[in-house]
């Protein structure tokens, strides 16, 4: 099954103005699940936007997208809302974390704006969670107490906590030190392994994506490189 598809996506910025700029031109992909799949290519050459469209955080221009075999584009605001809360985790460079909630409470927040006051079972999930990050002991800590690597697997727990199909990651590991950055991605390749959810992640680093199955490099606007188009036609 197909967590996500592309059809002919096409994003511009200002469109119908003087200002029209198109940044992507007509991108067709397919992410099955349990991929992990690292995006590249240069600086200004659509990563972001195509991250933000994928994760239903802007509107293409022109195309389709299927999240989970489910067209998006006739999708009103509420049902992209819902279905993005549904189906897709973030996790972003700057992680975004409140630094003077706890860290539990921190990986909670995605439940607590679903449901309200967390439930035990929520609390037991993100707690086995953190212990999947190596933070099990850090639950009650305030997240300003935790170093950068640190705080970055706690981002990654609390995408992890709504159980998303899609894991989306944009330069995670920007600005963490080598070491570090490669602990975060061997925390990628674990969560991949053992939760099966499709892993998305841009990265500036050849190494860090040279390790992913598949890569995919965007130039300009258009995929100039797939490794994984042999596994992905019909
Ligand atoms: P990357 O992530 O690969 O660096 P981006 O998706 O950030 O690329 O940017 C692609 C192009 O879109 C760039 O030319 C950038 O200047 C332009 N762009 C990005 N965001 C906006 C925006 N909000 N308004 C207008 N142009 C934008
Ligand atoms: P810092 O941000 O100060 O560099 P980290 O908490 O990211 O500190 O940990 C530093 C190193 O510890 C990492 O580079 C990694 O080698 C190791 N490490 C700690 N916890 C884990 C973990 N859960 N998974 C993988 N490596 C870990």
């Amino acid at each position: 099954e197909d967590v996500l598809r592309l059809t002919g996506l096409r994003k511009a910025y200002n469109p119908g103005t003087p200002l029209e700029l198109e940044v992507l031109h007509g991108l067709d992909l397919r992410l099955q699940r349990g991929e992990l799949t690292a995006l590249i290519g240069p600086s200004g050459s659509g990563k972001s936007t195509l991250l933000n469209v994928i994760g239903l955080l802007d509107s293409p221009t022109d195309g389709e997208l299927y999240l989970l075999g489910r067209p998006t584009r006739d999708m009103n605001d509420e049902a992209r809302t819902r279905l993005r809360n549904e189906a897709i985790g973030f996790v972003f460079q700057f992680h975004h974390l409140i630094s003077a909630f706890s860290v539990l409470d921190n990986v909670l927040m995605p439940l607590m704006i679903r449901h309200g006051k967390p439930t035990a079972e929520d609390i037991e999930l993100a707690r086995g969670l953190l212990a999947e990050v190596g933070l099990a002991d850090f639950a009650g800590q305030k997240a300003n107490q935790l170093s950068g690597g640190q705080q970055q697997r706690v981002a990654i727990a609390r995408a992890l906590v709504t159980r998303p199909a899609l894991l989306l990651a944009d330069e995670p590991t920007g600005n963490l030190d080598t070491r570090t950055a490669e602990s975060v991605f061997e925390l990628f390749r674990r969560i991949n392994r053992e939760y099966g959810c499709a892993v998305l992640v841009v990265t500036h680093d050849p190494r860090l994506s040279s390790s992913c199955r598949r890569s995919i490099e965007l130039v300009d606007g258009r995929i100039v490189s797939d490794s994984g188009e042999a596994f992905n036609q019909p």
